[in-house]
């Protein structure tokens, strides 16, 4: 039956950069979205832009621009971020906006009536030279505890000690740098203290993971010891965010209305699509509501969120998923380290998302634990699983399939092993499956990578590219064919298998196999039977892109204290002064077919390939291009060299030549590869 469901992840604050930190989320919900739809579910995915508080109208004021501008400007750069992630909402929208006031209003109007706001008079530090209210974090002093100067109003980052901010020795605004004095205000309160009961019993009904309802028992205590307390909702103008009803320079503090922004946005698609509201948001609803979010925000979403919902008349999520903090290379994220990394310095380095898509897909368990990206550990693993296991399978096959067989795979046979192999996991797979549906994506990739192992096995046993030298193999049916075609039949199944991790691969391969789709998960029951000309499909990385991606993140903190994120032109690369025609001609460029190429023994960079330029004899030629491309992915590719290159005596033997690839500071080498129709001994001109 098809399941009808809502996901959202946590609305990313409009006042800095994506980093990898955020990127654990929308990962992890959007691979578990995919393998929904790959279910065939109805499954929406709503997220938007949390852009209302205190800090948002300080930064747009000091960047001399209007709030709205400010997370207009901020809005677009979030999106593009997300796009390029390969993270496909269904609607990415903003909390300020038309349906969230309206919904905001409505909620607090409800409680109101529910006789669950409450007023109270209660005493502030306000700033006499900005004449506002001064939230704690935009209060220092001295820590009462440990006595370290410069620390915020709710605690010290040198001794960790928490407290108020009138505890504080000689504070001062953050603002303006002025005493604050202590000033009367009326707060608007909701009276969570009263919600206990039935936030004991819904934090218990399975809505948390078992961890995050231990901890919710710690807040709440229990029956004879309500340890909740009302929760503070309103804040004094100036404040960027929605007025509250009736009541004149008093605005909804931006907790208040951020989570409610998962219904504006899902308000804001339903319009659209023309989607009943109610039937999702409506109390007793039957669709599945599910919210993924930090451990760092749980308070909010296992307390508040749902007393919210409850006593405002909407129904309850079905699940709260919450995921642990990302370190890197075991430990916080540090600007000064270089491993506070935002989303676009890693798409200008290390460029394929779906390189992080898959570490991280590797390393969740559906847990709340910490997890840790090691940046040497994600180069390894990405170029040993993905390019060596999982690729190597179709790159070492399917240009057999298209030079002998013309692209035709064999049907499905009761001598398939490798085939058989990737479907009995399937049988079982309720396993797989299973994995993905409760978020253990680390033991569905390890699920697939014995498989993927097993192939390549196979593949290295029939060992392709040997039997491919006899010409009695290349007849349609014999056994060259048949191991190819099991092969490739066991790798478009991994590929349906990797679907929810790898979007993009996935896309490709389908294109690859005449399919042009995107993978359901009853694909996995249909066979292929043609492949066209197979081109790489991902390279290595390049250990160096990663340095010079933390070398980068480093740059930014002296350049800019706000890591503001601006496009970086290319580097000056100036043309090289004028030749004339007969300085050109005294190169000699040639189409040349690379014949074999093969890793050498201790060069960090270098291929050695064998070149056919249309001369009796063949050209060895050591090219720098170990660090783009798999060397089983190179053979039979025709690409340009200097034929008439001095040769050179390397440390490796004699190179012959010259192979002709770009590249620059954003990446490559890229080799260069003629129209169809060159052949290997043409002259370039
Ligand atoms: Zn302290």
């Amino acid at each position: 039956m098809t399941r009808k469901i809502l996901v959202t992840s946590a609305l990313p604050y409009a006042n800095g950069s994506i980093h990898l930190g955020h990127l654990v989320e929308y990962i992890q919900t959007d691979i578990w979205v995919r393998f929904q739809k790959m279910q065939e579910n109805l499954i929406h995915y709503v997220c938007a832009d949390d852009t209302h508080g205190t800090p948002i109208m300080l930064r747009a004021e000091k960047e001399k621009v209007t709030p709205e501008a400010l997370i207009e400007k901020v809005h677009k750069e979030h999106l593009s971020d997300f796009v390029d992630f390969n993270i496909e909402f269904d609607n990415y929208y903003s909390t300020n906006s038309e349906e969230n006031r309206e919904l905001s209003e409505s909620i607090y109007n409800s409680l109101k009536s529910n006789g669950k706001i409450s007023i109270r008079t209660i005493e502030q530090f306000y700033d006499p030279v900005k004449s506002m209210f001064l939230p704690d974090r935009f209060i220092k002093g001295e820590c009462p505890k440990c006595h370290a100067k410069d620390q915020y109003g709710d605690s010290c980052e040198v001794c960790g000690a928490t407290y108020n901010p009138t505890e504080l020795i000689n504070p001062f605004s953050a603002v303006s740098g002025a005493t604050p004095i202590r000033k009367d205000t009326e707060h608007f309160f909701f009276k969570l203290s009263e919600c206990s009961e039935f936030l004991r019993f819904w934090t218990r009904s399975g809505t948390l993971q078992p961890e995050a309802a231990n901890k919710m028992s710690e807040w709440l205590g229990d029956a004879d010891e309500n340890k909740l307390s009302d929760w503070d909702i309103s804040r004094d103008a100036p404040y960027f965010g929605f007025q509250i009803p009736d009541a004149p320079g008093k605005f909804f503090y931006v907790w208040l209305d951020a989570p409610i922004g998962y219904m504006a946005s899902f308000k804001n698609l339903a319009k659209r699509h023309s989607l009943n509201f109610d039937e999702y948001w409506g109390k007793g609803s039957a669709t599945e509501l599910y919210h993924f979010i930090g451990k760092d925000i749980l308070y909010f979403h296992a307390l508040f969120w749902p007393a919210t919902l409850e006593f405002s008349g909407y129904r309850t999520p079905t699940k709260i998923f919450a995921h642990g903090f990302l370190t890197v290379n075991g430990e916080k994220m540090s600007k000064s380290r270089g491993t506070f990394i935002t989303a676009r310095s890693y798409l200008e380095h290390v460029k394929n998302p779906e390189y992080l898509r898959y570490y991280y897909a590797a390393k969740l368990n559906g847990s709340m634990e910490d997890i840790d990206l090691n940046l040497e550990d994600f180069v390894a693993r990405v170029n040993s699983d993905l390019v060596g296991k999982y690729i190597n399978i179709a790159s070492r096959t399917a240009g057999f399939l298209t030079k002998y067989f013309e692209g035709k795979i064999l049907g499905i046979d009761l001598n398939d092993q490798v085939y058989k192999a990737t479907r009995s996991s399937l049988t079982s797979s309720g396993d797989i499956a299973s994995c993905y549906e409760s978020r253990d994506y680390a033991k569905a990739l390890r699920e697939i990578m014995k498989v993927t192992d097993y192939v390549n096995e196979y593949v290295n046993d029939m060992a392709p590219w040997v039997l491919a030298k006899d010409p009695d193999q290349h007849h349609s049916g014999s056994k060259l064919h048949a191991v190819c075609s099991d092969a490739l039949k066991a790798f478009r199944i991994l590929t349906i298998y990797l679907s929810p991790v790898l979007p993009e691969i996935s896309r490709k391969v389908s294109v690859l196999f005449g399919e042009s789709g995107s993978y359901l998960w009853s694909s996995l029951m249909e066979s292929p039977n043609r492949i066209s000309n197979y081109s790489h499909l991902i390279t290595r990385i390049d250990p160096k892109l990663i340095e010079s991606m933390v070398e980068a993140n480093k740059e930014s903190l002296t350049n800019s204290p706000n890591t503001k994120i601006e496009n970086q032109p290319s580097v000056a690369n100036p043309i090289s002064e004028l030749i004339n025609i007969d300085d050109f001609m005294k190169v000699d460029l040639r189409v040349a077919k690379i014949l074999s190429a093969e890793h050498v023994e201790g060069a960090e960079k270098l291929l050695k390939l064998v070149l056919d330029i249309g001369e009796p004899n063949t050209r060895q030629v050591f090219a720098g291009i170990k660090s783009s491309y798999d060397p089983e992915s190179l053979v039979d590719r025709l690409t340009v060299m200097v034929a008439n290159l001095a040769p050179r005596k390397m440390k490796f033997g004699l190179s012959e030549g010259m192979v002709l690839a770009a590249s620059d500071e954003s990446g490559g080498p890229y080799i260069l590869s003629p129209d169809a129709g060159a052949l290997p001994g043409m002259r370039i001109k």
